[in-house]
């Protein structure tokens, strides 16, 4: 039999177990032209949950009884189509779903022997290319510049953190566990880390951490982080809107502090994007991390779940920080 999970219900508020139904189906077996795919590893991602609301977005949203997709990495166990052999490993947009039938559109090959396969979730993954490509294309950091960046013991703000120290910046992190602090001191070289959790005023301790100001803000939380950090924005700084994970489970749109007279006063950029936007850049984005990974100059870390059954629930624990690097289920 193939275990699936299913969206069950569109969630209001904090998703739990309660919104995935498992279901056991039939292995399916490959027409002309398609591949049978055996799931090795899950990759469970923040932008999931805005896939489970309705409303148009950037992608479409999941359907209320149909499967889960994310990005996953499998085997080919049989193939009837010429470019894809049995032992292949490719890594698609595929469905949540111990065996599942591909047309083969959208699946890339990826090499066991050149990294990991996990990676090619993480580093070498979206997660990696959206670090590089927010900060090329908008941050554009400059040498001596300070970097600050929330989320940031997360598979992007990590790879983003790194980035800034090859450029020669100051760099500064924001994270909810003092276990993710020193991680981020000692196995990723950021010059300071802040965790937000236990501080008393964010701002003052951003204030304290970034004594030139910051230049650059990361963020993949949106919230009362983003005001603090545009508290501390210098003249033609630059924030890059990546995430607002803060946000993700609000049933209402909270109101903050308004951005025009900061923005205006110091000339400063805001800008939001989606990896999707730059996918002319995703190949350049893999060779340089994968250059930096094969020179040293880059690691990364992974929080890896083992079962299938463990899905939902690796989802659900990225809201509550439980992972350091990338989430990924291993089937
Ligand atoms: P991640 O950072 O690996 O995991 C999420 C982390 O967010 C958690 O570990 C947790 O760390 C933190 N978090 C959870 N709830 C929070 C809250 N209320 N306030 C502050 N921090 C909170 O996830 P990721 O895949 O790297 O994604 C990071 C962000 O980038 C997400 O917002 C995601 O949606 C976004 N993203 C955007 C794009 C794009 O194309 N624009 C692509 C990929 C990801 P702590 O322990 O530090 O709280």
């Amino acid at each position: 039999m193939n275990k699936t999970i299913y969206l069950k219900n569109r969630p209001s508020g904090t998703p739990s177990l309660n919104d995935f139904e498992f279901k056991e189906e039939n292995k399916p077996s490959p027409d002309e032209g398609e591949v049978l795919l055996k799931s090795k590893y899950i990759s469970v991602d923040p932008y999931l949950r805005g896939r489970m609301r309705s409303g148009e977005s950037y992608i479409e949203p999941f359907k209320v009884n149909e499967p889960i997709e994310s990005g996953i990495i499998a085997e080919v166990i049989s193939s009837k189509n010429p470019n894809f052999k049995e032992g292949d490993f490719v890594n698609g947009m595929l469905q949540w779903k111990e065996f599942q039938v591909s047309q083969v559109a959208g699946l890339n090959k990826v090499d066991p022997n050149t990294a990991p396969l996990s990676a090619y979730l993480g580093i070498l993954g979206l997660t990696g290319i959206t670090a590089y490509v927010g900060l090329e294309k908008i941050g554009k950091l400059k040498e001596g510049e300070t970097l600050l960046v929330s989320g940031a013991a997360g598979a992007v703000g990590s790879i983003v953190g790194q980035i800034g120290k090859i450029k020669g910046c100051r760099v500064v992190g924001i994270a909810g566990t003092d276990e993710k602090i020193q991680k981020l001191k000692n196995d990723f070289g950021f010059d300071e880390a802040i965790n937000y959790k236990t501080t008393g005023n964010i701002g003052e301790s951003i204030k304290k951490a970034c004594p030139q100001g910051v230049d650059v803000y990361f963020d993949n939380v949106g919230g009362e982080i983003l005001d603090a950090a545009l508290e501390n924005i210098n003249k033609f700084g630059r924030v890059i809107n990546c995430g607002a994970i803060s946000l993700y489970n609000a049933t209402e749109t909270p109101m903050g502090p308004r951005l025009e007279g900061t923005l205006i006063k110091k000339s400063v950029l805001m800008q939001g994007f989606t990896v999707r936007d730059y996918i002319k850049e995703f190949g350049p984005a893999i060779n340089q991390l994968a250059a930096w990974l094969q020179e040293d100059k880059i690691t990364y870390s992974e929080t890896i779940v083992e079962g299938f059954e463990q899905t939902p629930q690796a989802f659900l624990d990225l809201f509550k920080g439980k992972n350091s690097g990338k989430m990924i289920v291993k089937i």
